[in-house]
């Protein structure tokens, strides 16, 4: 699959169980999201469907709901935004993540597929970047 090369240095995403890379495949990977009583989400864990989702789903604990989604859909741009969108509006709501753990891995999720969505840099993007990191803010 064609990457940007936004974060070019990007990491694949690895099944949480078995560590292949998904991208190798991507109609045969998934993300667990799973949620507790109260909807916070408690788990971000990219793996393979299959046998890696089965004992990966052995882990939840009782309170825990299973739920999933495909990883392809973190490579459309139009779904990516619209769960981030999602995920920001339950944040608003006082619900979002019930740990860091998760918000953690979250966010690692986001940012390694971001390249898969976005588009390559001009050289006057690149230099603003650059000058991003003297002056960030
Ligand atoms: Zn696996």
């Amino acid at each position: 699959m064609e990457k940007s090369d936004v974060l070019y240095e990007s990491e694949p995403v690895k099944c949480s169980n078995c560590g292949k890379d998904l991208f190798q495949d991507l109609s045969l990977s998934m993300v667990q999201i799973a949620t507790n009583d109260e909807e916070l989400i408690t788990k971000v864990v990219p793996c393979c469907k299959g046998e890696c989702d089965r004992r990966l789903k052995r882990l939840l604990r009782d309170n825990e709901h299973d739920g999933w989604k495909d990883l392809e859909d973190f490579t459309n741009p139009y779904l990516f935004l619209k769960h981030i969108m999602s995920v920001l509006n339950c944040m608003h709501e006082g619900k979002g993540f019930e740990n860091k753990e998760a918000f953690e891995a979250y966010k690692d999720l986001i940012i390694k597929c971001y390249p898969y969505i976005s588009k390559s840099m001009t050289e006057k993007e690149k230099e603003s970047a650059r000058m991003s990191e003297i002056f960030p803010f």
